[in-house]
This record gives structure tokens, C-alpha cells and sequence, in this order.
């Protein structure tokens, strides 16, 4: 009995992620992951499933607004990450509303 608590909180804590934007923490399904490739490419984890670094975005504009002011994800990953991957964010946020 004692076991399965101590699984299920273990287990929750590692599905909760915090955005880099405002730092909510949510449910890791609420927000977008950014995943950083061995080769230093920062990309959209579509999926969820991409090896490497993750970053997590809420998906509303106001966080991803905040974040590519302050290139956000430039510290994150400690990399420059790529216009294009701000593009792509901003465009998926929009899909979801
Ligand atoms: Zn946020």
C-alpha cells in the first residue's frame, strides 16, 4: 500500500513540467515541449518522444510572447536558438486556439 503512494507521487511529479515563459507548472500534456538534438539543433517535440534537453512552453500566446522577447529558450538550452523555431511555435499556438 505504502509502495503504490510513493509510485503515484513519484509519477506525477515527473509529468509536471514548468514553462519557461511565466513558470507555471502544469501537466506536461498542457504545455509544448522544445527539445535540444546531441547535435545542438533546437526543434518543437511534436510528439513528446525526442531524446535530448527539453524546454516547455504554456500554449497561449502571452507566454510565447514573453519568451521570444526575452529569447527564453536562448537560456534554456544555452544555445542560440533559430527564428524559425519561434515561427513554428507561434503557429502551433494559433492551431490551438
Ligand atoms: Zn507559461
Amino acid at each position: 500500500m505504502m509502495m503504490t503512494m510513493i509510485e503515484k507521487a513519484s509519477k506525477k511529479v515527473i509529468e509536471q513540467r514548468s514553462c519557461v515563459g511565466c513558470r507555471t507548472v502544469r501537466h506536461k500534456s498542457e504545455l509544448i515541449r522544445c527539445v535540444k538534438s546531441p547535435s545542438g539543433e533546437v526543434t518543437i517535440d511534436r510528439d513528446g518522444k525526442a531524446q535530448g534537453r527539453g524546454a516547455y512552453l504554456c500554449k497561449n500566446l502571452e507566454c510565447f510572447a514573453k519568451v521570444k522577447k526575452k529569447r527564453l529558450f536562448n537560456r534554456a538550452f544555452k544555445t542560440t536558438v533559430d527564428d524559425k523555431l519561434y515561427d513554428e511555435l507561434e503557429q502551433m499556438i494559433a492551431a490551438v486556439r
